[in-house]
């Protein structure tokens, strides 16, 4: 066996919205029996790693808070490392409690950071607005994630990163990215596990952060074919996943 350890995305690859995707509760139940090593790896910044446990369980899936990385516990880390505690928050509030519990707080003005979520209906033109002006008066400008675009139950959504493009087309500042593509959320998610990344496969519906970013760290790239996936997304991305699997209920073929 060449793989050794598993990165698994959640949004469109476990389940979407609140709904499991057919099969994917049983196969994360086989890598748990096979005693294989696994994180869930999410650029999901709507909701905290706590509600996002919550909603897969309450989905038929038995998976602790404390197994889900997300780009919240990057930016933590930069931000203890710059000994920054002062940021201008664009996210929803689960997201915000996040930081307010780390220590971080918000400031309506002269604030070092201005850190970008998904906020969803938040991302309104004078949040947007007064966030720029604080990067043009030399906030660092960090992206929790710079996704296009995500499955919600209703159908293809905006993520953050057409806002991050935003605000770094006006102020002509490039944003430090916290989650996926960075080969630090896949490096430092196979280093908790003690995997060398090369033995590590990242699983996901994402051609570009998923599978792209996962190869660009040296890890393997699996596509799965459920979620935002799309014939075209794959050819247009010029990207050549290492295997694909029609979904996760596949999950035993990346062993085979
Ligand atoms: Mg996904």
């Amino acid at each position: 066996m060449f793989i050794k350890a598993l990165l698994i995305d959640i949004d469109g690859v476990l389940a979407i919205g609140g709904v499991p995707i057919p099969g994917a509760a049983e196969a994360i139940q086989w890598i748990e029996d096979q005693g294989i090593p696994h994180r869930f790896v999410s650029n999901s910044t709507q909701r905290s790693r706590q509600q996002i446990a919550e909603r897969l369980n309450q989905a038929g899936f038995s998976i602790p808070a404390d197994q889900i990385t997300t780009p919240v516990v990057s930016a933590l880390r930069l931000l203890e490392e710059q000994g920054i505690s002062a940021c201008r928050l664009l996210m929803t509030d689960a997201a915000r409690s996040e930081f307010s519990e780390a220590g971080i707080t918000e400031v309506q003005d002269g604030a070092e950071a201005v850190i970008i979520g998904d906020a969803g209906s938040g991302f309104t033109f004078s949040v947007l607005n007064e966030a720029f002006r604080e990067i043009n008066d030399g906030a660092l400008l960090i992206a929790l994630e710079r996704d296009r675009y995500w499955m919600a139950e209703d159908g293809l959504t905006l993520a953050a990163g057409p806002f991050v493009a935003a605000l770094e087309y006006a102020t002509g500042k490039t944003a430090l990215v916290m989650g996926k593509p960075s080969a630090d959320t896949f490096l430092s998610a196979s280093a908790m596990m003690g995997v060398e990344p090369e033995k590590t496969a990242m699983i996901g519906d994402d051609i570009r952060t998923d599978v792209g970013g996962a190869q660009n760290a040296g890890l393997v790239g699996v596509l799965v074919k459920t979620g935002k996936y799309s014939d075209r997304m794959l050819e247009d991305s010029g990207v050549k996943p290492d295997m694909i699997l029609p979904s996760i209920a596949y999950l035993k073929d990346v062993f085979g």
